[in-house]
């Protein structure tokens, strides 16, 4: 894990110049373009991100996550369009962005024979204004480990020193790059309380991830990306209900069971009815209302949603799982039986 070289110290120089309050954006970008030869490896992407928000950027290997990241963070020159990260033009005004922005990147150099403490305090004697080192290593759970050498620390254990690192100079915003790669399901489970953790301080957080489920627990907005486009941007429960087939209604009625006309639908190979509701309240009111009215007992009575991970693998061309097979017109429509 590599963690970028400290910065020119200039905090102090342009402190309230870059946007730091809630609701206002700490990353702008308009048309974004990016080739490598006659690739584009970026292709027009527009975003937004607000302060205190944790974004999720979610892609394909290829989708052009880490060369948006690095135009970000002012380490890749763009070919095209317009970037504005706390303010600043990453591209034109990088040594005045440096000490706001902090990267956690995939490999590190830190001294293996330095103590956790001492790796933050090297680090944070590079800035004006860092944030003390006993806050940060409570921040990141490393309290216990503060006087332990680098080396003795487990792999989950050295990711967050690169967090606690890049908290430092107590940056308004960071960039965490698949902050759980490799990680056990315990591990990852602290490091996302590290990530909680910051978003409760304000900070603003934008991580790229392959996990469905770490971008479904962390971001308030996730954005999938696809061949140098974001093809959806929303929180996760927006993106699972993005498509009017994303939800369903199943459920299983007792044999011979005549199902009204606006309650019938094609059966799943386990016998329910499938229902694809325009309205979800209104058709579950309607179908509960008929249930009740006639008392006939909805069975396995089940609302579906597609997850998260669904709907990514559809926005990139992945390959979904199958939706199970359902036959069409399982019921004959009529008023019902008593
Ligand atoms: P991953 O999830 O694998 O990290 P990514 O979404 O971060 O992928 P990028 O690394 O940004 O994707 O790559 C986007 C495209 O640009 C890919 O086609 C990649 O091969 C190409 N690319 C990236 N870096 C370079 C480079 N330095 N020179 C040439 N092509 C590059």
């Amino acid at each position: 894990m590599h963690v970028a070289s400290p910065p020119g110290g200039l905090r102090a120089a342009v402190a309230g110049t870059g946007p730091s309050m809630p609701g206002t954006p700490a990353i702008e970008v308009r048309d974004l373009t990016k080739f490598y030869g006659d690739v584009a490896a970026v292709d027009g992407l527009d975003l937004e991100i607000q302060v205190g928000e944790i974004f999720a950027m979610l892609g394909p290997n290829g989708a052009g996550k880490t060369t948006t990241v690095e135009i970000l963070e002012g380490y890749r020159h763009r070919d095209g369009g317009e970037v504005r990260v706390l303010g600043y033009d990453p591209g034109r005004e990088r040594r005045l962005l440096k000490p706001l922005i902090g990267i956690v990147l995939q490999s590190t150099g830190v001294d293996r024979y330095l103590t956790v403490s001492e790796t933050i305090e090297m680090y944070a004697s590079y800035y004006p204004h860092p944030r003390p080192t006993g806050e940060i290593v409570e921040l990141v759970g490393l309290d216990t480990k503060r006087d332990a050498r680098v080396l003795k620390l487990s792999g989950g254990q050295q990711r967050r020193l690169d967090v606690a690192i890049a908290l430092a100079g107590d940056p308004d915003l960071l960039f965490l790059d698949e902050p759980t790669t490799g990680f056990d399901p315990s591990a990852r489970r602290e490091a996302w309380e590290v990530v909680k953790n910051l978003a409760e301080l304000g900070k603003t957080v934008l991580l790229t991830t392959h996990y469905m489920d770490e971008a479904q627990y962390l971001a308030d907005r996730v954005a999938v990306m696809a061949a140098g486009r974001i093809v959806a941007t929303g929180t996760p429960e927006e993106l699972g209900d993005r498509q009017i087939d994303g939800v369903r209604i199943r459920f299983r009625v007792p044999p011979g069971t005549v199902l009204p006309a606006d309650l019938a639908g094609p059966t799943t190979p386990d016998g329910r009815v499938e229902l694809v509701p325009d309205d979800l309240s209104r058709t579950m009111y309607r179908l509960t209302g008929w249930s009740l009215e006639y008392g006939i007992e909805l069975e396995q009575l089940e609302i579906i949603r597609k997850s998260l991970e669904d709907v990514y693998l559809e926005l990139t061309g992945g390959d979904p799982t199958e939706p199970e097979e359902v036959t069409p017109g399982g019921s004959t429509p009529s008023p019902g039986r008593r």
